[in-house]
């Protein structure tokens, strides 16, 4: 990156104005014990396993002479408000790693101490969060959703303070930092800034290089290739979402300044998987009783999110007339993308006049029977050609349903079932094949949120083992590895507490 930096190494919150980044070094922390290295991603990028001095690296207790860590300043739209500066506030970027590929990838420290942007904040991240974080992305990465990564998980060895989300006092947590990657942590709230602050020249300048280094495939004049990214960002953008539908996920905390440029899952917070399928459901105890970012909300907030970068862009444009045409397609956009996904779930070689209705009707009654998500679209696929009745269903679908269901819903459900069973009479795909579809696209496993309560639970207290075997089984989501992690969630869970933000 060429832009202006600050060189003061001042640490106190505060406005930077003319500026897109701080430089910041990481605070060190006391013992760094590596708990988790993502062996994929280091393959990828073609490093080494970890020795002593990368340990102290991805701790921030050491830089490599080539590192010039800074942190970047953003602004963003939180819950709906316009939140001003916001900026890397426990976020450290190392520096870029060339890929063997020539692809660039930037590195970047999570809880590595405080920057310009900590605000109150102390710069630091829990143990609780960092397992999180690691382990979601890259079970987001083996489910083949746009995300970013994560290389390493260190414990700090020392103790942050936080109000934990169950009881609300604060407490001590062991921290712990996350080594995250993506070709950019560039995010809406990256160019919102700018145009909130008035810096065309910035903004200009931020836009052409944003294009030049991740969208040089653009054409056009200035002006064109500026509408252009911002279609192909919504393109991605929609992409994303409807990648988040397919396998349940609700991000929880789709602030614009947890938007990312190129499409990708970022910002691991509050998120959590669906168990029973509530499109109501929002795992972000912050977001009740508003439910802004509820499962089923998702695409429209998405909506919602690339009308500010349109604004953000707006200024580098005569006239916003295209921009807002442009805006203006991702409903039909979204749509498309979001069917075609749901025949994919569904089996359907293509889609029929007739499907869309069906698709509909079905997630109607889905969410009245509320059946866990996953294993019913896992029972789907081997669904048994001769269901006599409404019970015969029922009891097929047993072992994916957590509440008794009504007669007549039961009824109606049998109804569906029947005339998607007949629907597939239609295909022109062989059964065997409309199975191996539905199996490349239809996890077995979900990092459910009770799993990652338990195996954080187990090795705040030392024991690994859970942790160890979550590692395993997010790297095979459309298999049955761990049957016994592939099943209903326990009725202890459904009593407890929801993600907390930090
Ligand atoms: P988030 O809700 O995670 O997207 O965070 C919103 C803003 O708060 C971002 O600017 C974060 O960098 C900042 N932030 C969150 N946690 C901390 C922390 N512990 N210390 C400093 N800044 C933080
Ligand atoms: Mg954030
Ligand atoms: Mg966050």
């Amino acid at each position: 990156a060429s832009f202006p930096g600050d060189h003061s190494g001042n640490v106190m919150p505060r406005q930077t104005p003319g500026m897109l980044y701080s430089d910041t070094t990481p605070t060190p922390v006391s013992a760094p014990v590596l708990l988790a290295w993502s062996e994929e991603l280091a393959t990828e990028l073609n490093i080494a396993a970890p020795d002593e001095t990368d340990i102290l690296i991805v701790s921030g207790n050491q830089l490599n002479p080539s590192m010039v860590p800074y942190a970047a300043c953003y602004a963003g739209h939180q819950f709906g408000n316009w939140a001003g500066q916001l900026g890397d506030g426990r976020a450290i970027t190392l520096g870029e790693w060339e890929k063997p590929d020539g692809e660039s990838i930037e590195l970047q420290l999570k809880g590595a101490g405080p920057t310009p942007y900590s605000r109150r904040g102390d710069g630091r991240a829990v143990l609780r969060s960092s397992v999180r974080e690691y382990l979601m992305s890259e079970a987001m990465y083996h489910l083949g959703v746009p995300t970013t990564r994560a290389l390493s998980l260190v414990r700090t060895g020392d103790q942050v303070m936080r109000d934990l989300f169950y009881d609300g006092h604060p407490a001590p947590e062991p921290g712990a930092i996350v080594l995250r990657a993506a070709p950019s942590f560039l995010r809406f709230g990256n160019f919102e800034l700018l145009a909130a602050r008035q810096d065309k020249e910035l903004l200009q300048q931020l836009t052409d290089w944003t294009i030049s280094r991740y969208y040089p495939h653009l054409q056009g004049t200035r002006e064109e290739k500026i509408l252009n990214l911002f279609s192909e960002i919504l393109e991605r953008t929609a992409t994303m979402i409807v990648e988040w539908l397919r396998v349940g996920f609700v991000h929880g905390v789709m602030n614009t300044d947890n938007m990312s440029i190129l499409g990708l899952t970022i910002d691991f917070g509050p998120f959590s998987f669906l168990d029973d399928f509530d499109p109501d459901f929002t795992p972000n105890t912050t977001d009740l009783p508003g439910r802004r970012y509820a499962f089923g909300a998702q695409h429209t907030i998405g909506y919602w999110n690339l009308g500010c970068l349109a604004a953000a862009f707006s200024p580098l444009l005569e006239s916003t007339d295209e921009l807002s045409a442009r805006l203006e397609k991702y409903k039909d956009i979204y749509l498309d993308k979001y069917y075609a996904m749901m025949a994919g779930k569904l089996g359907f070689d293509q889609l029929k006049p007739g499907d869309q209705q069906l698709i509909d009707q079905l997630e109607q009654l889905l969410g009245q029977i509320k059946p866990d998500m996953t294993i019913f679209y896992t029972l789907l696929e081997k669904l048994p050609a001769a269901l006599q009745d409404p019970d015969a269903l029922v009891e097929y679908l047993s072992p994916s349903l957590y509440d008794l269901i009504a007669p007549e819903t039961s009824k109606a459900f049998w109804l569906i079932i029947k005339r998607y069973q007949e629907r597939l009479q239609l295909n022109s795909i062989s059964d065997e094949q409309r199975i191996q579809q539905m199996e490349a696209v239809n996890p077995k496993f979900i990092l459910r949120n009770y799993l990652l309560y338990e195996a954080i639970a187990d090795l705040e207290k030392g024991n690994n083992e859970k942790f160890s075997r979550l590692q395993q089984a997010i790297k095979k989501p459309y298999q049955d590895l761990f049957p016994e992690l592939n099943i209903r969630r326990p009725v202890w869970a459904a009593t407890q507490p929801g993600s907390s933000t930090l």
